[in-house]
């Protein structure tokens, strides 16, 4: 069996081989900041700020805004639709703003879950209708990477067979139509944290769905080196009983990745999925101190945990602003150092920053 039909030119490939690793340089990570309008709402609720088209600008300014010394910790930003053709304060589409300051542009494309009938409430995801084309003006936008996501849980009966091919092979061919405009694909199976199934559980589940994810994207011809992986780190449920150490978590997650995700993938960016502030960095910290080795740059890409202390301090007040950028600098300093394995925790993180951030059945 030869590849009779190569999908990418050599002149392609290096181009989405480049653009992940610019991505995941070292000490770098990515700010998801592509929450659909529905889940800024939440988030701005919170804070008791109205759910509109420029509060949402607003946020955004702040994060993008933000000193250039940001990007010595975040090689790339995740975009919603609606944000990709917004301006800054200053007048400039968001886009340049963040690439003025050597960050990567990516965009969510996936059009959230639709439900799989006959399951325990297990989900697919849409998107894939007309997506070659919408990649394409992407890509003339000014992004340079995507993301897709795709929602798995964990119960007595789930994820079923079912929801883990359907959701592989989604993944897979939003993949391939990605590389073929020239886009990296973020490949997101995230497996969700409900339930009070241990971390054994988890590890478990998260080997077979990241095995699926792989085959299906051997068997779609994506080339692994213009890709990169965001899963969940392995951890226990929310409700189990049983609390682990960073170190525990970081061994199971190490271990799973190690078993099912090739050397040839260049970057594994983690979700946050609802721990806190502190707790996502620690934990990311604990993975790339953990003493086996690992072929790929481990790293964030956090919505919640990026943001959640930026948010509060904000309130939706000019006068706040500084203070925000303030928040989200120094989330984003750690984060990075602990991509390295480098961060080392003064005991003194504040209070927003212990806080959870879980929702249950989390949509983005
Ligand atoms: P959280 O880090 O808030 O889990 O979200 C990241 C994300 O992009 C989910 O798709």
């Amino acid at each position: 069996m030869t590849h009779q039909f190569p999908s990418l030119s050599p002149e392609q490939k290096k181009e989405l081989s480049d653009i992940a690793q610019r991505i995941v340089a070292p000490g770098k990570g990515i700010l998801a900041a592509d929450e659909s309008t529905g889940t800024m709402g939440k988030r701005l609720q919170k804070i008791n700020v109205e759910n509109n088209e420029e509060n949402r600008r607003c946020f955004r300014d702040l994060l993008f805004s933000t000193d250039p010394s940001i990007s010595n910790s975040v090689g790339g930003v995740i975009f919603f639709h609606e944000t990709l053709y917004q301006k800054s304060d200053s007048g400039k589409l968001f886009p340049q703003v963040v690439k003025q300051k050597g960050i990567v542009v990516g965009i969510k494309v996936d059009k959230g879950t639709a439900s799989l009938n006959g399951t325990d409430g297990e989900t697919t995801t849409q998107g894939l209708d007309g997506l070659l084309e919408r990649c394409a003006q992407y890509k003339k936008d000014g992004c340079d990477f995507a993301k897709w996501r795709c929602v798995l849980k964990i119960s007595n009966g789930c994820p079923s067979a079912l929801a883990i091919a359907e959701n592989a092979n989604v993944l897979a061919r939003y993949a391939s139509i990605c590389q073929q405009t020239g886009l990296v694909p973020i490949v997101e199976p995230e497996i969700l944290p409900d339930g009070d199934h241990d971390l054994q559980r988890c590890q478990y589940v998260t080997e077979k769905v990241l095995a699926a994810v792989y085959k299906a994207l051997s068997d779609h011809h994506v080339y692994l080196e213009g890709t990169l992986l965001k899963p969940n780190m392995v951890t226990a449920g929310h409700s189990c009983s049983k609390k682990y150490t960073p170190q525990e978590v970081a061994m199971a997650t190490v271990t799973a990745l190690r078993r099912t995700v090739p050397a040839a993938v260049p970057g594994i960016c983690f979700l946050s999925g609802g721990q806190s502030e502190e707790e996502a960095s620690l934990n990311l910290n604990a993975i790339n101190q953990v003493p086996i080795p690992r072929p790929w740059k481990l790293t964030f890409s956090y919505g919640r945990a990026l943001q959640a202390s930026a948010l509060a301090a904000w309130q939706g007040k000019a006068a706040n602003k500084a203070a925000a950028q303030e928040a989200f600098c120094t989330r984003a300093k750690i984060n990075g150092l602990a991509s390295k394995g480098e961060y080392k925790p003064t005991g003194s993180a504040d209070q927003a920053s212990m806080q959870s951030l879980y929702t249950a059945s989390y949509v983005y």
